[in-house]
């Protein structure tokens, strides 16, 4: 007898990198209300699963959904202005001068914007990023959280959303001095969890989020972790980004980051340390033992010159076991996709480590699908296994591109395209079907959006 599941994505290539091939062949998943409900051969799972819809995956791969870690959403409103070839170094280049990036982000992060405003916005960018296979995003610092959580609930995306704090920056006189108070500023992402941690089907999550350790006191460090504990959220927190910005670090607080996030709680499992291009042995062995995740940007990291590869950090975490997780960090540039950033990551470590086996495919293949933890579902997405939940993309590998295609892992590493990606399920529910989104009008939002930045210019 069998029992009844709404999905049933059946005849592909499950990419699987802890098994010894990488790949189960001729592979079905079964989904069922939120979860996978079944992962195993075809044969098996039609013999056993009667589907409301079943999706023939034959020709394709089937994995978990992919991740972008890393986007400041609201800053997609860059997107409006004029481009001019530039005449000198940009405000990020080089990622090395925190008395400049600082105040900059911290006051980008406070900035109040209508919901309208960024609803609108980011509803084509939700829209894109989920046809091309992301179904969980990490906002690592935004203003207008309520349009951006509506969006994201409009378009059906997993997203991770809240507040970004600081509370010391660099002023006009280059010195870190005390710019907002600690209780203003842990009250301002209490309301922004409280108002929408677990909407959209439990889709959302609040988080609480960090400017740089830089620019956080103690007392502020701490009111992270205590809010983040209470509340069951995930931390995010840019640190690490540079030799600079660490050497900074140092001479402000007589301690290093890791040393300031250790001792007010922030090195716990449910925080994401984000960047960490420069991570000494001593950082990586605390960030280890802590169960600490990281989040790598390779794609906007190398495109601002942080020399993040060339500190040879990432590598070495993968080898002591830290999980990593990938994002893109160039909002306001591009949208990237899944597959922009999987080959940034294995073009700049290859390149830096003057080796192409500085990182594997596999290695980057686990970064893009492991959101759990930066999206407040730890253990809960990021493999196709029975129990968690169901965010799924096929990848139709049948094009011109990928001629010879034998195998998952140098499928999605080398050749896989946004264009390939044909099916897109988040939390159980059906949104990229035959590669249209089905949750909203997509040129509508596209077209509303396009009227607002011009609205902008
Ligand atoms: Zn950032």
């Amino acid at each position: 007898m069998s029992a009844t599941c709404e999905l049933l994505i059946v005849g592909g290539r499950i990419v699987d990198v802890d098994a010894p091939s990488g790949s189960l062949d001729d592979h079905a998943v079964a989904i069922g209300g939120r979860e996978v409900v079944g992962v195993g051969p075809t044969a098996d799972l039609v013999d056993r699963w009667t589907s409301k819809r079943t999706i023939d995956a034959a020709g394709g791969v089937i994995s978990p959904g992919f991740v972008d870690a890393h986007v400041h959403l609201s800053a997609y409103l860059a997107m409006a202005a004029p481009y001019a070839r530039p005449t000198e170094p940009g405000r990020f280049s080089g990622g090395s001068n925190v008395a400049e990036i600082v105040p900059f982000v911290a006051e980008l992060t406070s900035m109040q914007l209508p919901a309208e405003l960024t609803s609108v916005l980011l509803r084509p960018v939700f829209a894109a990023m989920l046809k091309s296979g992301i179904t969980s995003v990490v906002d690592a610092g935004s203003a207008g959280h309520d349009g951006l959580v509506s969006a994201a609930v409009d378009v059906g995306i997993r997203a991770s959303i809240g507040a970004s704090l600081a509370d010391r920056w660099h002023g006009a006189d280059g010195e870190i001095g005390r710019r907002a108070e600690v209780e203003q500023q842990l009250d301002a992402a209490r309301a922004v969890i409280d108002a929408h941690d677990r909407a959209g089907d439990g889709r959302i999550r609040g988080l609480v989020s960090a400017v740089e350790t830089i620019a956080c006191s103690d007392e502020l460090l701490t009111g992270i972790a205590d809010l983040a504990d209470g509340l069951d959220v995930p931390i995010n927190i840019h640190s690490h980004i540079t030799e600079a910005s660490d050497a900074a670090h140092l001479a402000e607080y007589g301690a290093s980051a890791t040393e300031r996030l250790a001792r007010t709680g922030m090195l716990n499992p449910r925080c994401t340390a984000m960047h960490v291009g420069n991570a000494t042995d001593d950082d990586i062995a605390a960030f280890a033992e802590a169960g600490l995740t990281v989040n790598h940007n390779p794609l906007g990291n190398a495109m601002f010159g942080f020399a993040t590869a060339q500190q040879g950090a990432i590598p070495k975490m993968i080898d002591a076991g830290i999980p990593l997780v990938l994002g893109s960090d160039y909002a306001g540039s591009m949208i990237a996709t899944p597959f922009d950033s999987i080959k940034a990551a294995l073009s700049i470590h290859r390149e830096a480590g003057g080796a192409d086996d500085t990182i594997s495919f596999e290695d980057v293949i686990a970064m893009a699908t492991n959101p759990g933890v930066a999206v407040g579902q730890p253990g809960r997405v990021g493999r196709l296994a029975v129990g968690q939940l169901a965010d799924v993309v096929v990848v139709d590998t049948t094009g011109s591109h990928h001629l010879g295609d034998r195998h998952p892992v140098p499928s999605l590493a080398l050749r896989a395209r946004a264009s390939d990606v044909t099916t897109v399920v988040v939390n159980g529910e059906l949104v990229v079907d035959g590669g249209e989104l089905t949750t909203i009008d997509e040129s509508a939002a596209l077209a509303e959006a396009q009227g607002l930045l011009a609205s902008m210019r």
